[in-house]
């Protein structure tokens, strides 16, 4: 029996956060590490975005600038926007999201479905004034009683991984981690986590995962931000600038990942151990098995599981979007000769 809490929860925010720790079985046997996965995808919004919209807004309205009948407005690629949307409903604000216009047709389409008023518009970058996020943030300006959550920089967000997510893995664990790795977006989640992780062990190694056509990897490893060869087909992850919120974070290494290894950690998850997870996600684990080989067996290691696939099925999860990047889904690379293509044996056997 699981250990359930006693207590029924008792709103959309009491939901958020408290999510457990998974052993990724089939990556901890393949590297001699324990390699543990925070099942972000299990927040009532699904994805780790939940903690970061709530705490986003409950600082917007104890500063008083949100209060009742108030506009929620926000530049997001998605997970955040469907957060916010969650909150905004629960506690009665009006909601207004701009969105690159390159994202999964699925998330505009859930944004709607959640009430939200969703803006898409041109994906042009960072420096250019027509970007999602300038926009979004001239419009709350122009609205009374309308506030910018400004998730890259606004450090609430950093602030919810300290005061949850940090904490969480630290009861978790028993205080035996090693480890850290994750992706960043914004960088709430690593810079947050690592806070207070290195707070509590100064030796517990903070590790970001990188897609290519990002700057990250490069300014962790050379302290300048320079962009990678590109493009990748993640999504929320990966930035061209280091954010407020990534500002003064202390980061050890990082990783970069291919596009394609990300697709076959995926597809190899759902396939052999039926987890269904994002892009984001595939990223992550690959970062934590390259990782667990670089420190050697004996390891714990834990990552995030942001969210699921259940928004990449237009794109991750179809075969043609794949094709046209160039990258082949894991099944047909790669079939496995003998014994049930589900068992992990005949996995372990084809490699
Ligand atoms: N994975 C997914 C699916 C996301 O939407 C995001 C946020 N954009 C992240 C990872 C990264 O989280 P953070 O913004 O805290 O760096």
């Amino acid at each position: 029996m699981k250990n359930l809490p006693h207590q029924p929860l008792t709103s959309f925010e009491d939901a958020v956060g408290n999510t457990p720790l998974i052993r990724l079985s089939r990556l901890s046997e393949l590297t001699g590490c324990e390699i543990l996965g925070k099942a972000e995808f299990l927040n009532p919004g699904g994805s780790v975005k939940d903690r970061a919209a709530l705490w986003m807004i409950r600082e917007h309205e104890r500063a008083g600038r949100l209060g009742p009948g108030g506009t929620v407005v926000e530049g997001t690629a998605g997970n955040t926007g469907i957060g916010i949307a969650h909150v905004c409903n629960a506690r009665g604000y009006h909601c207004v999201i701009y969105m690159p216009d390159n994202q999964s047709p699925e998330k505009v389409q859930l944004l709607r479905t959640l009430g939200a008023e969703v803006r898409t518009v041109p994906a042009v970058p960072y420096r250019d004034e027509m970007n999602y996020q300038k926009q979004a943030g001239r419009y709350a300006d122009s609205v009374p009683g309308a506030v910018w959550a400004n998730q890259f920089d606004n450090t609430a967000n950093r602030l919810a991984h300290y005061e949850s997510t940090g904490p969480e893995i630290w009861s978790q664990t028993e205080g035996r981690v090693d480890a850290f790795v994750a992706a960043t977006g914004t960088g709430g989640t690593l810079a947050g986590v690592s806070r207070y992780l290195k707070e509590k062990n100064r030796s517990v190694q903070i590790v970001l995962a990188d897609p290519m056509g990002s700057a990250l990897y490069s300014w962790v490893t050379t302290g300048s931000a320079e962009m990678s060869k590109g493009p990748s087909i993640t999504e929320g992850i990966g930035n061209s600038r280091v954010t407020d919120n990534l500002a003064g974070t202390e980061i050890d290494d990082a990783v970069q990942v291919a596009d394609q290894d990300m697709v076959n950690m995926v597809y190899q998850e759902l396939l052999i151990e039926g987890w269904f997870f994002g892009s984001s996600t595939g990223i992550n684990l690959c970062a934590a098995v390259a990782l667990a080989k670089k420190m050697g067996p004996g390891h714990r290691i834990v990552t995030v599981l942001c969210d699921t696939g259940h928004k990449y099925q237009s794109r991750l999860f179809n075969p043609d979007y794949l094709a046209e990047k160039g990258l082949t889904p894991w099944q047909s690379q790669r079939p496995l000769k003998t014994g049930s293509r589900f068992s992990t044996k005949a996995f372990a056997a084809s490699r």
